[in-house]
């Protein structure tokens, strides 16, 4: 299966058990409108490049559409409607008021010099400029995109339509981004998981967890998974992983990162393969970099009895399924790594009222979304007897259908 056709799995799953007819799973299924559009490039060296970037807006029922823009080489059409629709279920699963998009450039970041990587940047907003805006569609980061990318973005946004900070989300503080941004999908994973445990009659106190990937998400989940009590035993990044039983002393591993641009040989640790690591002995496994990496060849053997989702779309459709079979809890990405787009849609209130909220308010409003969406869930759960990703696709489409609904569709 395709990205698309997992997340459509998954999505038909709530729609069974919802009863919906064919016409309105199609209309829920389907992207609103797709980009494509050709990105020219001037390199450093003189030579011009084609590239193609995407846009997809999947949903705009309960409001402007919304999600990030990565960069990667394995982008697609079908990968980036896959995760656009992903985003219009997680805003629905929150309660954010916004539907979902997502868009990607099909680059490896790597190989571009920073400046290149503006121009490509600017070249992209001009490509789209007329399709998104605040009350339109706002991007964000997500793989291999940060603040800085955001930062080009509005700048490029608004030498084109006037000041519009409201435009995209993930700024750098310093030009309208929201204290507590960087950190927020992270942290959301954290109070998703204490949710969970909690729910369990337990906590973070002691557990093992394993985060696959050590990025934004993977670092700053962590980080403050490890205040909470957990002890982080592995950790990876493209380079390697590695492994420490007693537990990564995560200060001093992203001091280490921030010197030497890896997770790689950081001091009292010893290496771990890719596959060894998602299939460590641990309770808490928490992937956080790309799709598709627990799937049917491995699922089988993970040893964590919770599956954190940081990443988007990390669990096959088989891979889900003997999770759920052998009584492991996935708590899945549309509501795991929910925090992100949560912190974004106050960047957005924040920005459209010129006013800049305390990152103890960014924080404390992020915990209450969490726990709340939580709650929620745990009711659908109860109503269906469904596991927690069952119950997250239930909640979303009741939600974005009766939004459609009351919109008509005249
Ligand atoms: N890229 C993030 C996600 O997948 C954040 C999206 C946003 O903030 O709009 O949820």
């Amino acid at each position: 299966m395709t990205p698309y056709e997992t997340t459509n799995h998954f999505l038909q799953e709530a729609f069974d058990i919802l009863g919906l007819d064919e016409n309105y799973k199609r209309l829920l299924r389907t992207p609103s409108r797709e980009l494509r559009v050709e990105v020219v490039l001037p390199r450093d060296d003189g030579t011009v490049e084609s590239i193609i970037g995407y846009r997809v807006q999947h949903d705009n029922a309960r409001g402007p559409y919304k999600g990030g823009l990565r960069y990667h080489p394995k982008v697609d059409e079908d990968e980036v409607r896959s995760l656009a629709s992903l985003m219009t279920w997680k805003t629905a699963v929150v309660g954010v008021p916004y539907g979902g998009a997502k868009g990607g450039i099909a680059i490896q970041p790597r190989d571009y010099s920073q400046a290149e990587l503006e121009r490509l940047t600017r070249a992209f907003v001009r490509q789209i400029h007329d399709f998104i805006g605040p009350d339109q569609d706002i991007p964000a980061p997500d793989v291999n995109t940060n603040a800085t990318v955001m930062g080009w973005f509005f700048d490029e946004y608004t030498r084109l339509h006037g000041f519009k900070p409201g435009v995209v989300t993930g700024k750098p503080v310093e030009l309208h981004g929201s204290l507590g941004r960087g950190s927020a999908t992270g942290r959301g994973c954290m109070f998703a998981l204490r949710e969970v445990l909690a729910a369990a009659g337990d906590s973070m106190e002691g557990k093992r967890v394993v985060v696959q990937g050590f990025g934004n998400v993977g670092s700053w989940g962590a980080h403050l998974m490890a205040e909470q009590g957990a002890k982080i035993i592995a950790t990876s990044d493209i380079n390697g992983g590695i492994f420490n039983a007693d537990g990564l002393d995560i200060p001093a591993l992203r001091d280490h990162v921030e010197r030497t641009g890896s997770v790689v040989d950081f001091p009292g640790s010893t290496p771990i393969s890719n596959d060894d690591l998602l299939v460590a002995d641990c309770d808490v496994l928490m992937p956080a970099a790309l799709g598709h990496v627990l799937t049917a060849d491995n699922a089988g053997d993970v040893k964590a009895k919770y599956v954190l989702e940081g990443a988007n779309g990390p669990c096959t459709a088989e891979g889900d399924a003997i999770l759920e079979r052998n009584g492991v809890v996935c708590i899945p990405d549309i509501y795991a790594n929910a925090g992100g787009v949560t912190v974004s849609y106050f960047e957005w209130v924040q920005n459209l009222q010129n006013f800049k909220w305390t990152e103890e308010k960014v924080n404390a409003e992020l915990d209450a979304i969490m726990t709340r969406a939580h709650e929620t869930l745990r009711g659908v759960m109860e109503e269906f007897g469904v596991s927690l990703r069952k119950a997250a696709f239930i909640q979303a489409v009741r939600a974005v259908k009766s939004a459609t609904d009351l919109r008509g569709l005249q």
